[in-house]
């Protein structure tokens, strides 16, 4: 029989938004397809308390079987965490969190789970990098067996968060013990009001050769796609309906038409009710820059 004909891999956007786990994590998976998700974020409990009691088996094999399961599902910790904290409750408790979050993610197969580093409360950005280097060094440890890794988000810069400069995502990863359980999410809106000018496909182009040069692209697992309601480098974290903020179209188009980007998963965590009627139409905007 003649081989087939080598055709390129169809173009898969893996594009998506972040869904609500709310009736248990299979849900999400049922809310993505129905926006027509092909890469889903989800928390891995509910984001703000710190723990949760466990996962039910029906949850999940419901979430293992379930027929909605988009091209890629992986995890957001809850905002909570903090593994630079100066409160030695909060810092202890941050340190468990992520580890019980770690062992969640394992047991719904996500690759990865997504984390704002930290922030040094005052304590400055060196004591505040040394101690999330530790922190993730502790949390690693205690799980040899993990396989869930650890996405850092560059974030906005608000108050003392580290991470908005990518020298500082390119020290952790460097200093810490397990930096092949460490990966980086991207989030333009933070990368905006971190100063970062991606408003137009030379600016945005440039920045990502910056991101290129200090941390590496292969270290890149995932964008968060916002646009932003605060200014350049405003250092707050506000997100906006794709094309209504103030950075424009310019970034997504040229993340949603890059080869470069095709099997990295983009999910929106924009503002929306609980029809999704908000991510229809940022998904759409998305899918019309193709
Ligand atoms: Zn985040
Ligand atoms: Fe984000
Ligand atoms: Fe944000």
């Amino acid at each position: 029989m003649p081989s087939l004909p080598k055709t390129p891999p169809p173009l898969a956007p893996l594009l998506g938004a972040h869904m609500s786990i709310s009736g248990g994590p299979a849900k999400a998976l049922e809310r993505g397809h129905s926006v027509g998700c092909t890469a889903v974020q989800i928390f891995v409990k509910n984001n703000m308390q710190w723990f949760a009691k466990d996962f039910a088996t029906a949850e999940l094999e419901a979430f293992a079987n379930s027929s909605y399961r988009p091209a890629i599902v992986f995890g957001h910790t809850s905002y909570l965490i903090n593994l630079c904290a100066t409160d030695p409750v909060t810092f202890e408790r941050s340190r468990a969190a992520l580890k019980a979050e770690l062992e969640r993610a394992d047991q719904l197969g996500l690759p990865f789970l997504v984390l704002h580093p930290g922030a040094h409360m005052g304590a400055g950005i060196d004591t505040g990098l040394a101690r999330i280097v530790e922190s993730l060094d502790f949390v690693l440890a205690s799980l040899p067996k993990g396989r869930c890794k650890v996405a850092l988000e560059a974030t906005a810069g608000q108050g003392s968060t580290i991470g908005s400069k990518f020298a500082e995502l390119a020290v952790i990863i460097d200093r810490c013990r397990y930096p092949k359980r460490l990966s980086v999410c991207l989030d333009t809106s933070h990368l905006f009001a971190a100063g970062y000018d991606i408003s137009t496909p030379k600016k945005f182009w440039n920045v990502f050769a910056q991101f290129e040069k200090e941390v590496g692209s292969t270290r890149l697992a995932a964008w968060h796609l916002n646009d932003s309601k605060a200014a350049l480098g405003s250092r707050v974290d506000r997100h906006e309906h794709i094309g209504k903020g103030k950075i424009g179209l310019a970034p997504f188009r040229e993340i949603m038409r890059s080869e470069q980007f095709s099997q990295i998963p983009k999910v929106l965590e924009t503002p929306k009710g609980e029809d999704l009627a908000e991510d229809r139409v940022n998904l759409g905007v998305l899918r019309s820059l193709l």
